[in-house]
C-alpha cells in the first residue's frame, strides 16, 4: 500500500488511512525529530505512540544517538510519558557493544565518542579507553615527545558523537587503525544537526575525518545499516512486511526501512521535508529513489484522529 509514493495521509480519505493502519503490527520509530527535539516532546507524539501500544502494536524506539545508554534513553522516554519498555529500545551505542560481543571481542576499544558507548561496553564487560577532552598543549612535536602514548591492547576503534573531538584523538585513532587487524566501527554516520542559526556536526563528520587519516572504511552499525535491528527480524520478533519505520531523516530512517523491507513514514518535524522528496522523485539516481518514503505526515500526532 502506497509503496514509495510519499503519499500525504492527510490528503487521503479517512477510511483509507484506517485501512493503512491495519497493514502493520510493529512500529519502529526514530526519536529525535519524530518524538522529541532535544528535550522538548513534539506535540501529539506521546499520545500517538501510546495509542499504537493500546492497539496491540509492538513499538520500538530506534536511535543513532550514541551519547546515551539505553537506560538513559528509557528514563528520558518515561519522563516524557512514553509507555516503552527496555526491550523496545534500540540504540547505536548498545548495538555497537552487542556487535563486538557477538564477535567474541577480547581486546580493548579505543573510544572516540561519549558515555553512551562506554556505558554499553561496560554493561557487556568489554574493556575501553575513557572519554572526554584529549587536547594538544604546545606543538605537535612537543606532544609526540611527551604526552603521546599508544595502548598495545587496543583491538578496535569505535567512532561516535564526540564533542571533544581533537587532533590528538585523530593521531591515536589513525595509529591504531594502521594495524590491519584493528576493527574500525562507526556507531552512525549522520552528517549534521541543523538548528536555528547554526549547524552542529554529527558523528558522520568525525567518521569521515578518521576515514581520511586512516585510509580505511568503517563498519557502520547505525541506521541505514540493518545491523542495528537485524536481530529483531532474525529471531522472528518482527515481520518486515508488517513493520512500519517512522523517521524524519530519509538517508538513515527511510533508507533503513528500504534496506529491511519495512513500510515507511516520513514526518515533517525534523531534517527532511517534502521538497527534498520531490527532488528525489524526479532524479534519475537509483540511490536517491531509495530515499522516497511510502507515506508522509506533517507530524506524527496527525495520526491520532484516525486511531
Ligand atoms: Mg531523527
Amino acid at each position: 500500500m502506497y509503496k514509495q509514493t510519499c503519499t500525504n495521509l492527510l490528503e487521503q480519505p479517512p477510511e483509507k488511512v484506517k485501512e493503512w493502519l491495519n497493514t502493520f503490527d510493529s512500529v519502529i520509530t526514530d526519536c529525535d525529530g519524530v518524538l522529541w527535539v532535544y528535550s522538548n516532546v513534539i506535540e501529539g507524539a506521546v499520545d500517538t505512540m501510546n495509542r499504537f501500544t493500546a492497539l496491540g502494536k509492538n513499538i520500538f524506539f530506534c536511535t543513532n544517538n550514541s551519547t546515551k545508554t539505553r537506560q538513559e534513553l528509557l528514563d528520558k522516554s518515561h519522563s516524557m510519558g512514553f509507555a516503552i519498555t527496555a526491550d523496545g529500545m534500540i540504540s547505536s551505542a548498545h548495538s555497537t557493544a552487542a556487535y563486538l560481543k557477538s564477535r567474541d571481542f577480547q581486546k580493548k576499544v579505543y573510544v572516540l565518542g561519549a558515555g553512551g558507548i562506554t556505558g554499553e561496553l561496560d554493561a557487556l564487560g568489554i574493556q575501553h579507553t575513557g572519554v572526554g577532552p584529549d587536547v594538544m598543549t604546545g606543538t605537535v612535536a612537543e606532544y609526540l615527545a611527551t604526552n603521546f602514548h599508544l595502548d598495545t591492547d587496543i583491538g578496535a576503534v569505535v567512532v561516535g558523537f564526540d564533542e571533544h573531538f581533537s587532533f590528538c584523538k585523530m593521531i591515536k585513532a589513525a595509529s591504531y587503525l594502521d594495524k590491519p587487524d584493528c576493527l574500525f566501527i562507526a556507531t552512525n554516520t549522520d552528517e549534521r544537526f541543523p538548528m536555528p542559526g547554526m549547524v552542529i556536526p554529527g558523528s558522520g563528520s568525525f567518521v569521515r575525518a578518521i576515514e581520511t587519516c586512516s585510509e580505511r572504511k568503517p563498519f557502520v552499525i547505525g541506521k541505514p545499516n540493518p545491523s542495528i535491528c537485524e536481530w529483531l527480524i532474525n529471531d522472528g520478533t518482527i515481520d518486515p512486511a508488517r513493520t512500519l519505520m517512522i523517521g524524519d531523516r530519509c538517508n538513515t530512517d527511510i533508507l533503513l526501512g528500504y534496506n529491511c523491507g519495512f513500510q515507511t513514514l516520513l514526518v515533517g518535524t525534523g531534517i527532511h521535508k517534502l521538497n527534498d522528496v520531490e527532488a528525489w522523485q524526479i532524479s534519475n539516481d537509483p540511490e536517491e529513489k531509495k530515499l522516497i518514503p511510502d507515506v508522509f505526515l506533517p507530524k506524527l500526532g496527525d495520526l491520532l484522529p484516525f486511531m
